[in-house]
């Protein structure tokens, strides 16, 4: 929520730019330390969901490991005091490079998505004398009922092992004596909503669990990855997401062995909320059917709404208007896609207010890009200002 205490502190800056309520990001932390803690559940940060220096140093103080999609992912963790043991690499196109670097680093898992990855790993691993711990990523063909550019764990995603793969991966394993399995890895998709998805992959985590420990591998990682979805629509109503529910139905439908660690990779519920993208409204241009709001900020510095089709809820910060009009809030991208809301009811709106792009902290920056040429985006944490 803009207080006109935290409107007056940022009024100033040069827009467009990210602004961070650092002390929602602690909040969010510490709900998620108190309702893991109770189940001695470890968990992850999804890098790939926000990557500023100042959200990764919070999430380190608050003891979270780190899930990277990426070996400058992995160097960043590494840079910000993250324990290589606490390291998790995922991704379906690890490059040797990557692989190389992370073997350097002896970090904490390889989350293996195919065989010939295995493959590469093992011979990567053996020139450098190494054992690579890694985890298969698994497939598990459960629908997440997201958008479909945001599921994963489908047979037609490209993500992941499938099981009717598993008894030619355990063969494969026995001849790759450079590669130590130790656990299997999850993630079905992102901003789920509903819990009931995560119950059904608890179910078909316990089927493949049971299945590896028939093989004799009794593995000591389950991770069921993130995912977990937050309220766009209201986002001062639900500021942090429900954990305590979360965190249950995992406890209440995983059947863990006694010697068995379940680890989660949050991503978007960790950092959604605490960002808001801030931009100037330029023009509006009042057409027949259509009043338009032009920002400063586009596709370039939010690609969400043009990319997923994905919902951000638009507030005139500055505006106190009584009269409600409705817009399409767009950028100044030379895109059609580049609209940030269509019809959004807004306070009669002007040149020069200040236009808050919430929850946007999630997928936000770190997708920005310099299309069109435009400025490098900026950002601001409010214990900064
Ligand atoms: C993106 C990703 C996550 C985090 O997903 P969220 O929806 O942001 O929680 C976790 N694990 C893996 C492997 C991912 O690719």
């Amino acid at each position: 929520m803009f207080t006109e205490e935290t409107i007056k502190k940022i009024q100033h800056l040069k827009t467009p730019y990210y602004y961070y309520d650092m002390a929602l990001l602690q909040k969010t932390l510490n709900a998620i330390t108190t309702e893991s803690v109770k189940y001695g559940y470890h968990i992850h940060y999804a890098f790939k969901a926000n990557a500023n220096a100042n959200i990764i140093q919070a999430i380190h103080k608050a003891g979270f490991g780190a899930d990277c999609v990426s070996g400058n992912e992995v160097k960043c963790a590494v840079e910000n005091g993250f324990d290589t043991s606490n390291i998790v690499f995922a991704g379906v196109g690890k490059s040797d490079d990557e692989i190389n670097y992370a073997l350097d680093k002896t970090i904490f898992c390889f989350n293996c998505e195919s065989i010939q990855e295995l493959e590469v790993i093992n011979e990567l691993a053996t020139a450098k004398d190494k054992i690579a711990s890694i985890a298969l990523r698994i497939n598990p063909n459960v629908d997440a009922h997201t958008h479909k550019y945001i599921t994963t764990g489908l047979e037609e995603n490209k993500f992941g092992i499938n099981p009717y793969e598993f008894d030619a991966v355990i063969e494969k394993l026995k001849s790759l004596p450079n590669l130590k399995l130790i656990g299997l890895h999850f993630h079905i998709g992102s901003q789920i909503t509903d819990l009931s998805p995560f119950k059904q992959l608890c179910l078909k985590v316990n089927k493949i669990n049971a299945y590896f420990l028939s093989k004799e591998y009794d593995l000591p990682i389950i991770n069921v990855g993130g995912g977990v979805g937050i309220n766009y629509q209201e986002p001062d109503n639900e500021a942090v997401i429900d954990f305590a529910a979360y965190f249950k139905v995992f406890h209440d439908f995983m059947e863990l062995r006694k010697n068995q660690q379940l680890h989660f990779e949050l991503g978007r519920a960790v950092v959604a909320q605490c960002g808001s993208l801030i931009s100037k409204v330029l023009y509006i241009k009042n057409g027949i059917n259509t009043n338009f709001a032009i920002l400063d900020a586009g596709m370039t510095e939010l690609i969400r709404p043009a990319l997923y089709q994905a919902y951000h809820k638009i507030e005139n910060i500055s505006s106190i208007s009584p009269t409600l009009i409705k817009y399409d809030v767009v950028g100044p991208i030379c895109e059609s896609s580049d609209c940030f809301g269509k019809a959004v009811e807004l306070p009669i709106t002007q040149r020069g207010d200040f236009i808050a792009i919430r929850s946007a902290g999630a997928y936000g920056e770190v997708m920005a890009s310099r299309y069109n040429l435009r400025d490098e985006v900026r950002s601001y944490c409010s214990d900064e200002l």
